[in-house]
């Protein structure tokens, strides 16, 4: 079954991720094929892309991000598929696999360039429209010969390539825009402070280099944000 890689890497009565329990989602015509990023900060920052294929998402990890320039190839390393209403989750996970903060990061919908998206996928070469608020345009999913988990379960690496279109360009999206497509201007410190920010001021999910520094940074702000909130809360008059 599809999602069963998915199912096992997870306890649900721990992890707030959506269980896989939703019924498929019926297939859509070419058009209104659902795409989400989602920015992820875990043991280590990266985006998820998710492309909704036959009821589910498939799912690529990129460590640095997509990138509008066409110059770069980024490593996008596939994993596994996700349940549909993954791609607009937002939120905490508190603990186990993936845990820390998943921010949409951008949404909309994919259409196939390449005729047969089974058969590019196989042959390792898919080529693809995107339209979210944030990447728009021409793309390639391209296989390399690495499969980075090593073990015969573990999924091959892809390298994610912007055509040359007028929606490439050399900026650096995720720079230039780094904050969420659902809960408006929200960054990863927002989102913790509408959640439990106080989940790992004892054991964050990384605790050394750039990461660990990151997560001390945000577990501060959304704490301090969170009890800002009740001040303002207790101050106003009640109406
Ligand atoms: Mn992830």
């Amino acid at each position: 079954m599809p999602l069963d890689e998915y199912r096992k890497k997870r306890d649900f009565t721990k992890t707030p991720e959506p269980d896989g329990s939703a019924p498929a989602r019926p297939r859509r015509t070419k058009d209104e094929l659902f795409f989400s990023v989602q920015k992820h900060l875990a043991s280590h920052l990266h985006y998820d892309l998710r492309l909704e294929w036959n009821g589910v998402l498939l799912s690529w990890a990129i460590p640095k991000g997509p990138s509008i320039d066409p110059r770069d190839k980024r490593l996008a390393m596939q994993t596994e598929d996700h349940p549909f209403d993954y791609g607009t989750f937002e939120g905490v996970i508190p603990e186990g696999y993936g845990a820390g903060i998943v921010m949409l990061w951008d949404r909309g919908t994919w259409t196939p360039e390449s005729p047969d998206v089974d058969a590019a996928l196989r042959k390792g070469d898919m080529k693809f429209r995107l339209n979210g608020y944030k990447l728009k345009g021409s793309w390639a999913l391209v296989r390399t010969r690495g499969y980075p988990g090593g073990g015969s379960g573990s999924k091959p690496s892809w390298l994610l390539i912007k055509h040359k279109d007028e929606w490439a360009g050399p900026l650096d999206i995720a720079e230039f825009a780094p904050l969420s497509v659902k809960t408006p201007n929200a960054d990863f410190a927002d989102i913790l402070a509408a959640d439990n920010p106080a989940v790992w001021t004892s054991n964050p999910p990384a605790k050394t280099g750039d990461t660990g520094k990151l997560f001390q940074r945000i577990i501060a702000q959304a704490v301090a944000m969170k009890a800002e909130g009740k001040r303002q809360k207790a101050k106003s008059p009640r109406s």
